[in-house]
Protein backbone atom coordinates (compact mmCIF):
# COMPACT_ATOMS: atom_id res chain seq x y z
CA UNK A 1 0.00 0.00 0.00
CA UNK A 2 1.63 3.00 -0.83
CA UNK A 3 1.29 6.73 0.39
CA UNK A 4 -1.42 8.87 -0.72
CA UNK A 5 -0.84 12.18 -2.17
CA UNK A 6 -3.05 15.05 -0.51
CA UNK A 7 -4.08 16.01 -3.90
CA UNK A 8 -6.05 12.41 -3.92
CA UNK A 9 -8.30 13.31 -1.07
CA UNK A 10 -11.77 14.55 -0.82
CA UNK A 11 -12.70 18.09 -0.34
CA UNK A 12 -14.63 16.90 2.49
CA UNK A 13 -14.97 13.66 4.84
CA UNK A 14 -17.24 13.65 7.52
CA UNK A 15 -14.79 13.01 10.40
CA UNK A 16 -10.83 13.94 10.44
CA UNK A 17 -9.09 12.11 13.18
CA UNK A 18 -5.89 14.35 14.23
CA UNK A 19 -3.30 11.55 15.92
CA UNK A 20 -2.09 8.17 14.38
CA UNK A 21 -1.31 6.60 17.79
CA UNK A 22 -3.77 3.93 19.47
CA UNK A 23 -6.29 5.94 20.24
CA UNK A 24 -6.45 7.37 16.54
CA UNK A 25 -6.29 4.33 15.43
CA UNK A 26 -9.00 2.72 17.53
CA UNK A 27 -11.32 5.88 16.59
CA UNK A 28 -10.65 5.48 13.01
CA UNK A 29 -11.60 1.53 13.10
CA UNK A 30 -15.10 1.88 14.95
CA UNK A 31 -16.49 5.03 12.92
CA UNK A 32 -15.57 3.67 9.47
CA UNK A 33 -17.65 0.58 10.47
CA UNK A 34 -20.70 3.39 10.94
CA UNK A 35 -20.31 3.85 7.19
CA UNK A 36 -19.34 7.42 8.03
CA UNK A 37 -16.38 8.90 5.48
CA UNK A 38 -13.40 8.66 7.53
CA UNK A 39 -9.72 10.55 7.29
CA UNK A 40 -6.74 10.44 9.70
CA UNK A 41 -3.75 12.09 9.51
CA UNK A 42 -0.91 11.60 11.86
CA UNK A 43 1.96 14.07 11.65
CA UNK A 44 4.76 11.59 11.83
CA UNK A 45 5.07 7.90 11.31
CA UNK A 46 1.53 6.26 12.64
CA UNK A 47 2.55 4.85 16.10
CA UNK A 48 5.76 7.19 16.57
CA UNK A 49 4.00 9.19 19.36
CA UNK A 50 3.31 7.44 22.92
CA UNK A 51 2.06 4.44 21.26
CA UNK A 52 5.43 2.67 20.16
CA UNK A 53 7.11 3.40 23.23
CA UNK A 54 4.98 1.56 26.10
CA UNK A 55 5.37 -0.69 28.38
CA UNK A 56 3.41 -2.92 25.53
CA UNK A 57 1.60 -4.66 28.24
CA UNK A 58 -2.45 -5.44 27.81
CA UNK A 59 -3.03 -5.29 31.24
CA UNK A 60 -5.99 -4.81 33.97
CA UNK A 61 -3.25 -2.52 35.86
CA UNK A 62 -2.85 -3.95 39.32
CA UNK A 63 -1.64 -0.92 40.50
CA UNK A 64 -4.97 0.49 39.95
CA UNK A 65 -7.07 -1.57 41.74
CA UNK A 66 -4.51 -0.91 44.73
CA UNK A 67 -5.36 3.09 44.03
CA UNK A 68 -9.48 2.39 44.03
CA UNK A 69 -9.89 2.93 40.07
CA UNK A 70 -12.07 0.01 39.64
CA UNK A 71 -14.01 1.16 36.89
CA UNK A 72 -10.65 1.21 35.30
CA UNK A 73 -9.12 -1.81 35.89
CA UNK A 74 -12.47 -3.96 35.32
CA UNK A 75 -12.91 -2.03 31.71
CA UNK A 76 -8.74 -2.69 31.04
CA UNK A 77 -9.41 -6.60 32.26
CA UNK A 78 -12.10 -7.53 30.26
CA UNK A 79 -10.68 -5.43 27.31
CA UNK A 80 -7.57 -7.69 27.84
CA UNK A 81 -9.61 -11.25 28.12
CA UNK A 82 -11.54 -9.80 24.82
CA UNK A 83 -7.71 -8.68 22.51
CA UNK A 84 -6.38 -12.25 23.97
CA UNK A 85 -9.63 -13.67 21.86
CA UNK A 86 -9.58 -11.46 19.10
CA UNK A 87 -5.90 -11.31 18.47
CA UNK A 88 -4.37 -14.03 19.27
CA UNK A 89 -0.23 -13.78 17.90
CA UNK A 90 -0.47 -10.13 18.21
CA UNK A 91 -1.58 -9.88 21.95
CA UNK A 92 -0.45 -13.24 24.04
CA UNK A 93 -0.89 -14.17 27.19
CA UNK A 94 1.97 -13.72 29.54
CA UNK A 95 2.62 -15.13 33.08
CA UNK A 96 3.79 -12.54 35.65
CA UNK A 97 5.78 -13.81 38.92
CA UNK A 98 6.03 -11.41 42.18
CA UNK A 99 8.68 -12.44 44.73
CA UNK A 100 7.51 -12.27 47.97
CA UNK A 101 9.96 -11.49 50.84
CA UNK A 102 9.85 -11.90 54.43
CA UNK A 103 9.06 -8.94 56.63
CA UNK A 104 8.56 -6.75 53.28
CA UNK A 105 5.23 -5.50 52.25
CA UNK A 106 2.80 -6.44 50.03
CA UNK A 107 2.61 -9.58 52.35
CA UNK A 108 1.20 -12.87 50.93
CA UNK A 109 -2.77 -12.35 52.10
CA UNK A 110 -3.02 -8.97 50.59
CA UNK A 111 -1.30 -9.84 47.64
CA UNK A 112 -3.61 -12.75 47.10
CA UNK A 113 -6.54 -10.98 47.58
CA UNK A 114 -6.18 -8.08 45.03
CA UNK A 115 -5.43 -10.88 42.74
CA UNK A 116 -8.16 -13.34 44.20
CA UNK A 117 -10.27 -9.20 43.02
CA UNK A 118 -8.52 -9.04 39.51
CA UNK A 119 -9.12 -12.86 38.63
CA UNK A 120 -12.56 -12.27 39.43
CA UNK A 121 -12.92 -9.34 37.58
CA UNK A 122 -11.93 -11.45 33.62
CA UNK A 123 -13.81 -14.36 35.37
CA UNK A 124 -11.03 -16.62 35.89
CA UNK A 125 -8.49 -17.81 38.44
CA UNK A 126 -5.34 -17.49 37.15
CA UNK A 127 -3.24 -16.75 40.02
CA UNK A 128 -1.57 -19.06 42.54
CA UNK A 129 1.08 -19.21 45.32
CA UNK A 130 4.27 -20.73 44.35
CA UNK A 131 6.58 -22.70 47.03
CA UNK A 132 10.43 -20.97 46.76
CA UNK A 133 11.72 -23.95 44.96
CA UNK A 134 8.92 -23.66 42.57
CA UNK A 135 9.80 -20.43 41.66
CA UNK A 136 14.12 -20.74 42.31
CA UNK A 137 13.32 -23.41 39.49
CA UNK A 138 11.52 -21.30 37.08
CA UNK A 139 13.64 -18.04 37.53
CA UNK A 140 16.60 -19.16 39.43
CA UNK A 141 18.45 -15.33 39.29
CA UNK A 142 15.59 -13.54 41.49
CA UNK A 143 17.34 -12.37 44.85
CA UNK A 144 17.36 -15.66 47.29
CA UNK A 145 18.09 -13.59 50.67
CA UNK A 146 14.92 -13.83 52.68
CA UNK A 147 12.69 -15.58 49.87
CA UNK A 148 9.10 -16.68 50.61
CA UNK A 149 7.82 -17.78 46.98
CA UNK A 150 5.71 -15.80 44.70
CA UNK A 151 2.35 -14.79 43.14
CA UNK A 152 1.90 -15.72 39.91
CA UNK A 153 -0.75 -14.15 37.88
CA UNK A 154 -1.77 -13.61 34.44
CA UNK A 155 -1.79 -10.76 32.37
CA UNK A 156 -0.66 -10.32 28.53
CA UNK A 157 1.72 -8.53 26.25
CA UNK A 158 1.54 -7.08 22.54
CA UNK A 159 3.86 -5.50 20.21
CA UNK A 160 2.60 -2.03 20.49
CA UNK A 161 3.56 -0.26 17.27
CA UNK A 162 2.19 -3.59 15.22
CA UNK A 163 -1.67 -3.00 17.07
CA UNK A 164 -1.73 0.43 15.93
CA UNK A 165 -0.39 -0.69 12.43
CA UNK A 166 -3.32 -3.17 12.31
CA UNK A 167 -5.86 -1.31 13.42
CA UNK A 168 -5.03 1.57 10.97
CA UNK A 169 -4.62 -1.10 8.05
CA UNK A 170 -7.49 -3.08 8.19
CA UNK A 171 -9.37 0.37 8.65
CA UNK A 172 -8.48 1.40 5.53
CA UNK A 173 -8.81 -1.88 3.83
CA UNK A 174 -12.28 -1.38 5.16
CA UNK A 175 -12.73 2.09 3.41
CA UNK A 176 -11.25 4.47 5.83
CA UNK A 177 -8.38 6.97 4.60
CA UNK A 178 -5.12 6.95 6.79
CA UNK A 179 -1.83 9.39 6.13
CA UNK A 180 1.39 9.69 7.91
CA UNK A 181 3.51 12.65 8.00
CA UNK A 182 0.63 14.80 7.71
CA UNK A 183 0.04 17.78 9.95
CA UNK A 184 -3.39 18.90 10.75
CA UNK A 185 -4.17 22.60 11.95
CA UNK A 186 -7.60 23.26 12.85
CA UNK A 187 -9.97 25.69 10.61
CA UNK A 188 -12.91 27.63 12.17
CA UNK A 189 -15.79 30.05 11.16
CA UNK A 190 -18.09 31.88 13.01
CA UNK A 191 -16.59 29.63 16.18
CA UNK A 192 -17.02 26.36 15.08
CA UNK A 193 -14.60 24.48 13.71
CA UNK A 194 -15.42 22.94 9.92
CA UNK A 195 -11.86 21.32 9.10
CA UNK A 196 -8.36 21.21 8.80
CA UNK A 197 -5.26 22.03 6.59
CA UNK A 198 -2.69 19.55 5.96
CA UNK A 199 0.40 19.57 5.53
CA UNK A 200 2.52 17.03 4.01
CA UNK A 201 5.82 16.90 5.26
CA UNK A 202 7.31 14.94 2.94
CA UNK A 203 6.32 16.46 0.10
CA UNK A 204 5.63 20.23 1.59
CA UNK A 205 2.17 19.98 -0.17
CA UNK A 206 -0.62 21.73 1.79
CA UNK A 207 -4.44 21.05 1.23
CA UNK A 208 -7.65 22.43 3.16
CA UNK A 209 -10.21 19.95 3.76
CA UNK A 210 -13.74 20.29 5.53
CA UNK A 211 -15.06 17.95 7.93
CA UNK A 212 -18.59 17.21 9.89
CA UNK A 213 -16.04 17.04 12.76
CA UNK A 214 -12.64 17.09 13.83
CA UNK A 215 -11.44 14.65 16.46
CA UNK A 216 -8.33 15.79 17.97
CA UNK A 217 -6.60 12.50 19.48
CA UNK A 218 -3.41 13.97 20.12
CA UNK A 219 -2.10 12.47 23.01
CA UNK A 220 0.54 14.78 24.80
CA UNK A 221 -0.23 16.74 22.22
CA UNK A 222 -3.55 17.05 22.31
CA UNK A 223 -3.59 20.46 24.13
CA UNK A 224 -1.77 22.19 21.70
CA UNK A 225 -3.34 21.52 18.00
CA UNK A 226 -2.98 24.53 16.83
CA UNK A 227 -6.09 26.41 15.76
CA UNK A 228 -8.00 24.89 18.78
CA UNK A 229 -10.63 26.77 20.89
CA UNK A 230 -9.29 27.61 24.29
CA UNK A 231 -11.08 24.95 27.47
CA UNK A 232 -8.06 21.88 27.17
CA UNK A 233 -7.39 20.81 30.63
CA UNK A 234 -3.69 20.92 31.38
CA UNK A 235 -1.83 17.79 30.29
CA UNK A 236 1.13 16.81 32.49
CA UNK A 237 3.53 14.83 29.97
CA UNK A 238 5.04 12.20 31.81
CA UNK A 239 8.12 10.19 30.72
CA UNK A 240 8.70 6.64 31.27
CA UNK A 241 11.75 4.97 29.66
CA UNK A 242 12.92 0.79 29.11
CA UNK A 243 15.98 -0.99 28.58
CA UNK A 244 15.84 -3.53 26.25
CA UNK A 245 18.06 -6.05 27.38
CA UNK A 246 19.80 -9.54 25.68
CA UNK A 247 18.00 -12.52 26.65
CA UNK A 248 21.21 -14.06 27.24
CA UNK A 249 22.07 -11.19 29.93
CA UNK A 250 18.62 -11.43 31.67
CA UNK A 251 17.48 -14.41 30.50
CA UNK A 252 13.28 -14.79 32.30
CA UNK A 253 11.14 -17.48 30.93
CA UNK A 254 8.46 -15.46 32.32
CA UNK A 255 7.73 -11.70 33.52
CA UNK A 256 8.91 -10.55 37.38
CA UNK A 257 6.98 -7.65 38.66
CA UNK A 258 8.77 -6.40 41.80
CA UNK A 259 8.81 -2.75 43.88
CA UNK A 260 11.98 -0.57 43.47
CA UNK A 261 13.58 -0.43 46.02
CA UNK A 262 14.03 3.46 46.59
CA UNK A 263 10.30 4.45 46.15
CA UNK A 264 8.54 1.34 45.97
CA UNK A 265 7.10 1.90 42.65
CA UNK A 266 6.25 -1.31 40.79
CA UNK A 267 9.04 -2.43 38.36
CA UNK A 268 9.19 -5.30 35.95
CA UNK A 269 11.10 -7.25 33.26
CA UNK A 270 9.64 -9.54 30.51
CA UNK A 271 10.44 -11.54 27.95
CA UNK A 272 9.54 -9.71 24.49
CA UNK A 273 10.12 -10.42 20.57
CA UNK A 274 13.73 -12.05 21.70
CA UNK A 275 14.69 -9.75 24.45
CA UNK A 276 13.93 -8.38 27.68
CA UNK A 277 11.82 -5.17 27.85
CA UNK A 278 12.59 -3.40 31.73
CA UNK A 279 11.01 -0.52 33.18
CA UNK A 280 9.75 1.79 33.95
CA UNK A 281 10.07 5.15 35.09
CA UNK A 282 7.54 8.00 36.19
CA UNK A 283 8.76 11.53 35.68
CA UNK A 284 7.66 14.57 34.76
CA UNK A 285 8.77 15.45 30.96
CA UNK A 286 9.84 18.55 31.25
CA UNK A 287 11.41 18.90 27.66
CA UNK A 288 10.04 18.85 23.78
CA UNK A 289 7.97 15.63 23.45
CA UNK A 290 9.25 14.96 20.06
CA UNK A 291 12.28 13.25 20.95
CA UNK A 292 11.87 11.87 24.70
CA UNK A 293 15.05 9.41 25.41
CA UNK A 294 16.13 7.98 28.85
CA UNK A 295 18.58 10.48 30.67
CA UNK A 296 21.29 9.28 33.14
CA UNK A 297 19.79 8.98 36.26
CA UNK A 298 16.78 7.00 35.18
CA UNK A 299 19.22 4.70 33.86
CA UNK A 300 21.02 5.07 37.26
CA UNK A 301 17.42 4.14 39.01
CA UNK A 302 16.86 1.72 36.51
CA UNK A 303 20.05 -0.34 37.28
CA UNK A 304 19.46 -0.05 40.89
CA UNK A 305 16.29 -1.77 40.78
CA UNK A 306 17.80 -4.85 38.52
CA UNK A 307 20.39 -4.99 40.68
CA UNK A 308 18.30 -5.60 43.75
CA UNK A 309 15.85 -7.91 42.27
CA UNK A 310 18.97 -9.69 39.89
CA UNK A 311 21.58 -8.95 42.28
CA UNK A 312 23.93 -12.07 40.82
CA UNK A 313 23.36 -11.18 37.18
CA UNK A 314 25.57 -7.79 37.67
CA UNK A 315 24.00 -5.38 34.89
CA UNK A 316 24.87 -2.78 34.06
CA UNK A 317 23.56 0.03 31.89
CA UNK A 318 25.69 -0.69 28.87
CA UNK A 319 24.71 -4.14 28.54
CA UNK A 320 21.27 -3.48 27.20
CA UNK A 321 20.73 -3.73 23.47
CA UNK A 322 18.97 -0.45 23.60
CA UNK A 323 16.73 1.78 25.34
CA UNK A 324 13.79 3.65 24.78
CA UNK A 325 11.08 6.25 26.12
CA UNK A 326 7.94 7.53 25.56
CA UNK A 327 5.81 10.54 27.35
CA UNK A 328 2.17 9.51 28.72
CA UNK A 329 -0.33 12.08 27.96
CA UNK A 330 -1.71 12.57 31.45
CA UNK A 331 -4.17 14.92 32.84
CA UNK A 332 -2.61 17.29 35.64
CA UNK A 333 -4.64 16.58 38.81
CA UNK A 334 -2.47 18.64 40.88
CA UNK A 335 0.08 15.52 42.87
CA UNK A 336 3.17 15.73 44.31
CA UNK A 337 3.97 12.30 42.63
CA UNK A 338 3.82 11.48 39.71
CA UNK A 339 2.54 8.13 39.93
CA UNK A 340 -0.40 9.07 42.02
CA UNK A 341 -1.63 10.74 38.68
CA UNK A 342 -4.99 9.47 37.73
CA UNK A 343 -4.08 7.56 34.05
CA UNK A 344 -7.89 7.77 32.90
CA UNK A 345 -8.83 9.83 29.81
CA UNK A 346 -9.90 12.90 29.19
CA UNK A 347 -12.47 14.17 26.48
CA UNK A 348 -13.59 18.02 25.96
CA UNK A 349 -15.60 19.70 23.21
CA UNK A 350 -16.09 22.51 21.50
CA UNK A 351 -18.41 23.45 18.08
CA UNK A 352 -17.10 21.04 15.64
CA UNK A 353 -14.30 19.90 17.55
CA UNK A 354 -13.95 16.78 20.39
CA UNK A 355 -10.65 16.10 21.85
CA UNK A 356 -9.74 13.03 24.01
CA UNK A 357 -6.22 12.48 25.67
CA UNK A 358 -4.67 9.79 28.10
CA UNK A 359 -6.03 6.75 28.76
CA UNK A 360 -4.01 3.11 27.72
CA UNK A 361 -3.29 1.01 25.14
CA UNK A 362 -5.36 -1.58 26.64
CA UNK A 363 -8.19 0.36 26.77
CA UNK A 364 -8.46 1.44 22.83
CA UNK A 365 -11.96 0.52 21.89
CA UNK A 366 -13.44 2.00 24.96
CA UNK A 367 -12.27 5.24 24.57
CA UNK A 368 -12.89 5.21 20.34
CA UNK A 369 -16.79 4.42 21.43
CA UNK A 370 -16.70 7.23 24.55
CA UNK A 371 -15.77 9.64 21.46
CA UNK A 372 -17.82 8.43 19.31
CA UNK A 373 -20.63 8.85 21.31
CA UNK A 374 -19.51 12.01 22.02
CA UNK A 375 -19.17 13.18 18.63
CA UNK A 376 -22.50 11.69 17.76
CA UNK A 377 -23.60 14.77 19.25
CA UNK A 378 -22.29 16.76 16.59
CA UNK A 379 -23.11 14.45 13.94
CA UNK A 380 -25.06 11.04 14.22
CA UNK A 381 -24.21 9.10 11.79
CA UNK A 382 -21.12 8.70 14.12
CA UNK A 383 -22.85 7.01 16.88
CA UNK A 384 -21.15 3.55 17.67
CA UNK A 385 -23.04 0.57 16.23
CA UNK A 386 -23.41 -2.06 18.33
CA UNK A 387 -19.50 -4.08 19.46
CA UNK A 388 -17.97 -6.22 17.65
CA UNK A 389 -14.60 -7.87 17.53
CA UNK A 390 -11.86 -5.77 16.37
CA UNK A 391 -10.38 -8.15 14.51
CA UNK A 392 -12.63 -10.97 13.42
CA UNK A 393 -9.78 -13.45 11.21
CA UNK A 394 -6.81 -13.57 13.06
CA UNK A 395 -6.67 -17.29 13.45
CA UNK A 396 -3.83 -19.25 11.68
CA UNK A 397 -4.84 -22.84 10.82
CA UNK A 398 -1.18 -23.98 11.81
CA UNK A 399 0.30 -22.57 15.22
CA UNK A 400 3.51 -22.00 14.30
CA UNK A 401 1.97 -18.99 11.53
CA UNK A 402 -0.26 -17.46 14.40
CA UNK A 403 2.35 -14.61 15.33
CA UNK A 404 2.83 -13.75 11.60
CA UNK A 405 -1.30 -13.98 11.54
CA UNK A 406 -1.48 -11.69 14.60
CA UNK A 407 0.87 -9.58 13.49
CA UNK A 408 -0.37 -8.59 9.86
CA UNK A 409 -4.09 -10.00 9.96
CA UNK A 410 -4.85 -12.77 8.32
CA UNK A 411 -5.33 -11.68 4.79
CA UNK A 412 -1.66 -10.33 4.43
CA UNK A 413 -0.29 -12.88 6.46
CA UNK A 414 -1.59 -15.07 3.38
CA UNK A 415 -0.33 -13.48 1.22
CA UNK A 416 3.17 -12.98 2.41
CA UNK A 417 3.67 -16.55 3.00
CA UNK A 418 2.43 -17.96 -0.69
CA UNK A 419 4.08 -15.26 -2.54
CA UNK A 420 7.95 -15.25 -0.65
CA UNK A 421 11.23 -17.53 -1.38
CA UNK A 422 11.64 -20.29 1.01
CA UNK A 423 15.06 -18.38 1.90
CA UNK A 424 13.30 -15.27 2.98
CA UNK A 425 11.01 -17.10 5.36
CA UNK A 426 13.92 -18.01 7.34
CA UNK A 427 14.37 -15.93 10.57
CA UNK A 428 16.98 -12.69 11.01
CA UNK A 429 19.69 -14.42 13.12
CA UNK A 430 18.85 -13.01 16.90
CA UNK A 431 15.62 -12.28 16.59
CA UNK A 432 11.84 -13.70 15.56
CA UNK A 433 11.58 -11.74 12.13
CA UNK A 434 11.46 -13.40 9.03
CA UNK A 435 13.34 -11.47 6.22
CA UNK A 436 10.15 -11.69 4.43
CA UNK A 437 8.47 -9.34 6.85
CA UNK A 438 11.18 -6.05 6.14
CA UNK A 439 9.77 -6.99 2.32
CA UNK A 440 6.24 -6.93 3.04
CA UNK A 441 6.52 -3.85 5.06
CA UNK A 442 8.34 -1.97 2.96
CA UNK A 443 6.50 -2.93 -0.04
CA UNK A 444 2.99 -2.95 1.46
CA UNK A 445 2.98 -0.88 4.68
CA UNK A 446 3.57 2.95 3.90
CA UNK A 447 7.75 3.10 5.19
CA UNK A 448 8.65 6.37 4.55
CA UNK A 449 11.90 5.83 6.08
CA UNK A 450 14.26 3.53 7.40
CA UNK A 451 13.12 3.75 11.25
CA UNK A 452 9.30 3.40 10.27
CA UNK A 453 10.72 0.17 8.68
CA UNK A 454 12.83 -0.90 11.69
CA UNK A 455 11.88 0.97 14.80
CA UNK A 456 7.84 0.72 14.10
CA UNK A 457 6.69 -2.07 11.26
CA UNK A 458 9.75 -4.56 12.75
CA UNK A 459 11.30 -4.14 16.12
CA UNK A 460 14.74 -5.29 14.86
CA UNK A 461 15.88 -2.40 15.96
CA UNK A 462 15.34 -2.52 19.57
CA UNK A 463 16.18 -6.03 20.09
CA UNK A 464 19.29 -6.55 17.94
CA UNK A 465 22.69 -4.97 19.02
CA UNK A 466 23.40 -1.28 17.44
CA UNK A 467 20.15 -0.63 15.91
CA UNK A 468 20.53 -4.19 13.70
CA UNK A 469 23.72 -2.50 12.30
CA UNK A 470 25.47 -5.95 11.40
CA UNK A 471 21.51 -6.04 8.53
CA UNK A 472 22.12 -2.82 6.99
CA UNK A 473 23.56 -3.91 3.92
CA UNK A 474 20.44 -6.75 3.70
CA UNK A 475 18.03 -3.82 4.59
CA UNK A 476 19.19 -1.56 1.57
CA UNK A 477 19.14 -4.55 -0.76
CA UNK A 478 15.08 -5.00 0.40
CA UNK A 479 14.55 -1.20 0.07
CA UNK A 480 16.13 -0.57 -3.01
CA UNK A 481 13.66 -3.43 -4.72
CA UNK A 482 10.69 -2.59 -3.06
CA UNK A 483 11.12 1.56 -2.38
CA UNK A 484 13.21 2.35 -5.10
CA UNK A 485 15.68 3.42 -2.92
CA UNK A 486 18.82 4.73 -5.01
CA UNK A 487 22.30 4.35 -3.46
CA UNK A 488 22.35 8.55 -1.99
CA UNK A 489 18.98 8.21 -0.71
CA UNK A 490 20.13 5.34 0.80
CA UNK A 491 23.15 6.91 2.69
CA UNK A 492 20.78 10.00 3.20
CA UNK A 493 18.25 6.61 4.94
CA UNK A 494 20.86 5.19 7.14
CA UNK A 495 22.83 8.36 8.43
CA UNK A 496 19.51 10.13 9.23
CA UNK A 497 18.80 6.40 11.15
CA UNK A 498 21.70 5.71 12.62
CA UNK A 499 21.61 9.48 14.01
CA UNK A 500 18.05 8.86 15.40
CA UNK A 501 19.02 5.25 17.38
CA UNK A 502 21.99 7.19 19.28
CA UNK A 503 20.11 9.92 20.26
CA UNK A 504 17.08 8.39 21.26
CA UNK A 505 17.96 4.46 21.99
CA UNK A 506 21.51 3.99 22.51
CA UNK A 507 22.51 2.56 25.90
CA UNK A 508 24.67 4.41 28.20
CA UNK A 509 28.20 3.21 28.39
CA UNK A 510 28.59 3.08 31.67
C1 LIG B 1 6.30 4.55 29.40
C2 LIG B 1 4.87 4.22 29.09
C3 LIG B 1 4.39 2.94 29.34
C4 LIG B 1 3.07 2.62 29.06
N1 LIG B 1 2.68 1.35 29.20
C5 LIG B 1 1.42 0.99 28.89
C6 LIG B 1 1.06 -0.38 28.93
O1 LIG B 1 1.88 -1.25 29.22
N2 LIG B 1 -0.22 -0.70 28.63
C7 LIG B 1 -1.13 0.25 28.29
O2 LIG B 1 -2.28 -0.11 28.08
N3 LIG B 1 -0.80 1.56 28.19
C8 LIG B 1 0.46 1.94 28.46
N4 LIG B 1 0.86 3.25 28.34
C9 LIG B 1 -0.12 4.25 27.90
C10 LIG B 1 -0.25 4.25 26.38
O3 LIG B 1 0.95 3.98 25.74
C11 LIG B 1 -0.75 5.60 25.91
O4 LIG B 1 -1.86 5.99 26.66
C12 LIG B 1 -1.16 5.56 24.45
O5 LIG B 1 -0.11 5.06 23.65
C13 LIG B 1 -1.55 6.95 23.99
O6 LIG B 1 -1.96 6.82 22.66
P1 LIG B 1 -2.46 8.08 21.86
O7 LIG B 1 -2.87 7.60 20.54
O8 LIG B 1 -3.46 8.81 22.66
O9 LIG B 1 -1.18 9.02 21.78
P2 LIG B 1 0.04 8.91 20.76
O10 LIG B 1 0.46 7.54 20.50
O11 LIG B 1 1.09 9.85 21.22
O12 LIG B 1 -0.60 9.44 19.43
C14 LIG B 1 -0.93 10.80 19.24
C15 LIG B 1 -0.39 11.18 17.89
O13 LIG B 1 -0.94 12.42 17.47
C16 LIG B 1 -0.02 12.97 16.59
N5 LIG B 1 -0.33 14.39 16.42
C17 LIG B 1 -0.36 15.34 17.38
N6 LIG B 1 -0.66 16.53 16.85
C18 LIG B 1 -0.85 16.33 15.52
C19 LIG B 1 -1.17 17.20 14.44
N7 LIG B 1 -1.37 18.51 14.61
N8 LIG B 1 -1.29 16.66 13.20
C20 LIG B 1 -1.10 15.32 13.00
N9 LIG B 1 -0.76 14.47 14.00
C21 LIG B 1 -0.65 14.97 15.24
C22 LIG B 1 1.31 12.73 17.27
O14 LIG B 1 2.40 12.78 16.36
C23 LIG B 1 1.12 11.34 17.87
O15 LIG B 1 1.69 10.32 17.09
C24 LIG B 1 2.19 3.61 28.58
C25 LIG B 1 2.66 4.89 28.32
C26 LIG B 1 4.00 5.18 28.53
C27 LIG B 1 4.55 6.52 28.19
Amino acid sequence: MSRTDLVALADRYDAVIVGGGITGAGILREAVRTGARVLLVEQGDFASGTSSWSSKLVHGGLRYLKNGQWRLTLESVRERQRLLDEAPGLVEPLTFLMPLYEGVKPGRATMRLGLWLYDRMAGQSASRWLARDELLQREPDVRQSGLLGAMQYLDARTDDARLVLRLMLESVAAGGVALNYVQATLRSEGGRVVGVTLQDRLAGQTREIAAGVVINAGGAWAGDLPGAPAGAPRLRPLRGSHFVFPAQRLPLKQAVSWLHPRDRRPIFAYPWEGAVVYGTTDLDHGETLDAPQMIAGEAEYLIEGLTHQFPQLGLKARDAVSTYAGVRPVVDGGKDDPSAESRESAMWSAPGLVSITGGKLTTFRVTARQVLREAARQLPMLAPLAEQAVFADAAALNPAQQRLFGRLGADAASQLLAGSATSELALIPGSPYAWAELRWAARRERVCHLDDLLMRRTRLGLVLPGGARDILPQVQAICAEELGWDEAHWRFESARYLDHWQRRHAPPVA
